[in-house]
C-alpha cells in the first residue's frame, strides 16, 4: 500500500496569512451585511446554517454522534415510508433497528450510479419533498448521473461552501477566488444570468413587482447575482484546451495574466491545470502576491504535484473534496493531505468487497448524504477510493478525516497483486520535474506509460521505467508523446486497466 507521507515543508503551516489589504475588513463587513440581504431576499438561512456548521465541528464526539444518529434515523424512516427503492431495501429493518441507525445503514447494499440511472426519478424521489427542487448532474459522460436537490439541500450546500472558505482562508468572506474547472459549461451554464439586468432594476422588481411570481423571480435572480459576484467573489476562467506544450503556453499566459490582475486569495483548479500554470509561472518568473491558498477542483494532486504548485506560487496547497451531486464533503486543515469530513452532513464508510476496511487502509468510498431529503442517498458509491482516519488532528478538530486516492476505475494491480491507486501513479511520474502529464495503461501484466515532458524525455523514461518495474514487474514500457487528451468531461484519466493481455 502507498503510505501517506506527511510533508512538513508542504503542509507545515496550518494558519493562513491574514490578508494584507487594509480594505479587506471593510469588504468583510459589507459582505456580512450582504449575507443578511440574501437571507431576506429568499427563505435562505445561509449564514445561520454556516455558523451552526462551525459550532458542530467543535462539539464533543459523543454529541456529534448523537446528532448524526438522529438525522440518519429520520432519513431512514422517511426513505422507507415514501421512496420506492428504499421501501424495498429497508424492508428487512424492524422498528428496533432504528435505535442503532449507523449499524442498520451498514446492512444495506451500496447505491451505485447504475441504481441512480435506472431508478431516476420515480423510484428515487420523495414526492413530499419534491417541491421547489432543481435537477443536478454529475460531471463525466459515460457515468453521468442526475439527481434532485430541494431548496433545503441547496441552502445547506451553499452554507458548506462558506465553511470551505472559512477553513481555507480563516474566514469565509472578504476575499476573491479564481477557479479553473475542467468543464466550464458545467459551472457557467448553471449560473448564467440570461437577462443581465442592472441590480437596481432587479431590486425594484423584487420589492414592487406587479405580481408575486415576477417578484419571486426577481428575488432569485438578485440572490444569484449577489452570491456569485459579491458573496463568494468568485471568478471562473475558461478551461484549457488540450495542446502540445508550445501551443498551451499562449493559453497559460492568458490565464496567468488574468489571475495576476484579479489578485485572488484563493486559486482552485483542475489539478493538471494548476501544475501547468505553476510550471509556466516559474518559466516567466511570475508570482501571485496576496495568494494564500491553492485547492483542487475536480481531481487530486499527489504530494509531488502539490509541492510543485506551492513552490511556484508561494502559497499553501490544501485538499478539498466534493461533487455536484453531494456538494462540499470535506476540506483539509493544512496539517496533512487528509481532509476533515463534514460529519453533520455526511456519513462515510470505507469498504472492500462488502466488508468494512480498517482505518488507514484504502477502500471503496460510500457516502450517505444526511441533508438530501428530496432524493435520499444512502451508501452512495461515487466511484472513488479513499482512506479514513479517526482521532484528534493537530489542528484541534477531532472530526473524521479522509484522503481520496483516486477513482476505482483507475486502480491498477502491482506485481505483488496489490491495488495501486491514481495518487501513487501520479506521484511516481511527477517526481520528475520536467514531466507535465502521464497516462498509464495496464493489459494483463504489461504496463505502458505515455508521458509528456518539457525536455528530451529519454532520461525521464529510463528513470520512470525503473521505478515502475520495481512495483509492476519487468514488462514495463515508458514512451513520450506530445499531448494527452482528456475525457469528454474535460478531466484527464490517469490510468486504465484491461484484463486481457
Ligand atoms: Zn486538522
Amino acid at each position: 500500500m502507498w503510505s501517506v507521507v506527511h510533508r512538513g515543508g508542504v503542509h507545515g503551516s496550518p494558519q493562513p496569512r491574514r490578508a494584507a489589504c487594509p480594505g479587506s475588513w471593510r469588504g468583510f463587513a459589507a459582505q456580512t451585511a450582504l449575507v443578511r440581504t440574501i437571507e431576506w431576499l429568499t427563505a435562505s438561512r445561509l449564514h445561520s446554517r454556516y455558523r451552526a456548521m462551525l459550532a458542530f465541528d467543535r462539539l464533543p464526539r459523543a454529541s456529534r454522534r448523537r446528532r448524526r444518529e438522529r438525522r440518519l434515523a429520520a432519513l431512514l424512516r422517511q426513505a422507507r415510508r415514501r421512496v420506492p427503492l428504499w421501501r424495498e431495501r429497508l424492508a428487512h429493518l424492524g422498528p428496533a433497528a432504528l435505535a442503532d441507525p449507523i449499524a442498520s445503514l451498514a446492512t444495506l447494499p451500496p447505491l451505485t450510479k447504475d441504481d441512480l440511472r435506472e431508478g431516476f426519478p420515480q423510484r428515487l424521489v420523495d414526492p413530499v419533498h419534491s417541491h421547489n427542487t432543481r435537477m443536478v448532474s454529475s460531471s463525466g459522460t459515460a457515468d453521468r448521473v442526475s439527481l434532485i436537490h430541494d431548496f433545503d439541500k441547496r441552502d445547506t450546500a451553499r452554507a458548506a461552501e462558506l465553511r470551505v472558505l472559512h477553513r481555507l482562508l480563516g474566514r469565509p468572506l472578504g476575499g476573491r477566488s479564481v477557479e479553473l474547472p475542467p468543464d466550464a459549461c458545467n459551472i457557467l451554464c448553471g449560473i448564467e444570468d440570461p437577462q443581465a439586468q442592472p441590480v437596481s432594476a432587479l431590486l425594484r422588481r423584487a420589492l414592487f413587482g406587479a405580481d408575486p411570481t415576477a417578484r419571486e423571480q426577481a428575488r432569485r435572480a438578485l440572490r444569484g447575482r449577489l452570491e456569485r459576484s459579491a458573496l463568494f467573489a468568485r471568478t471562473v476562467l475558461p478551461p484549457l484546451a488540450p495542446a502540445p506544450w508550445p501551443d498551451l503556453v499562449a493559453q497559460l499566459d492568458d490565464r496567468l495574466d488574468r489571475i495576476a490582475a484579479l489578485r485572488p486569495r484563493l486559486l482552485r483548479g483542475l489539478p493538471l491545470y494548476l501544475v501547468w500554470l505553476a510550471q509556466r509561472a516559474e518559466q516567466r518568473g511570475i508570482t501571485l502576491p496576496g495568494l494564500e491558498r491553492i485547492a483542487p477542483f475536480g481531481g487530486l494532486l499527489s504530494p509531488h504535484m502539490a509541492a510543485r504548485v506551492e513552490r511556484a506560487f508561494g502559497a499553501r496547497f490544501v485538499n478539498a473534496y466534493g461533487s455536484s451531486e453531494l456538494g462540499s464533503v470535506a476540506v483539509g486543515c493544512g496539517h496533512s493531505p487528509f481532509m476533515h469530513l463534514f460529519e453533520d452532513l455526511f456519513i462515510v464508510e470505507i469498504e472492500d468487497g462488502g466488508r468494512p476496511v480498517p482505518d488507514g487502509q484504502p477502500g471503496r468510498l460510500l457516502i450517505t448524504d444526511l441533508s438530501n431529503r428530496a432524493m435520499p442517498l444512502l451508501r452512495y458509491a461515487p466511484g472513488d477510493v479513499a482512506i479514513r482516519l479517526r482521532g484528534p488532528c493537530p489542528c484541534g478538530l477531532d472530526t473524521e478525516r479522509i484522503l481520496v486516492c483516486g477513482r476505482e476505475q483507475e486502480r491498477l494491480t502491482s506485481a505483488a497483486d496489490d491495488a495501486v491507486d491514481a495518487i501513487e501513479l501520479l506521484d511516481l511520474a511527477f517526481a520528475h520535474p520536467a514531466l507535465i502529464n502521464v497516462a498509464y495503461e495496464q493489459r494483463g501484466d504489461r504496463l505502458t506509460a505515455r508521458v509528456v515532458t518539457l525536455e528530451r524525455g529519454d532520461e525521464i523514461c529510463r528513470s520512470l521505467a525503473a521505478s515502475l518495474a520495481a512495483r509492476f514487474g519487468p514488462r514495463v514500457r515508458v514512451r513520450t508523446t506530445t499531448v494527452l487528451r482528456p475525457e469528454a468531461s474535460g478531466k484527464y484519466r490517469t490510468a486504465r486497466r484491461s484484463a486481457r493481455p
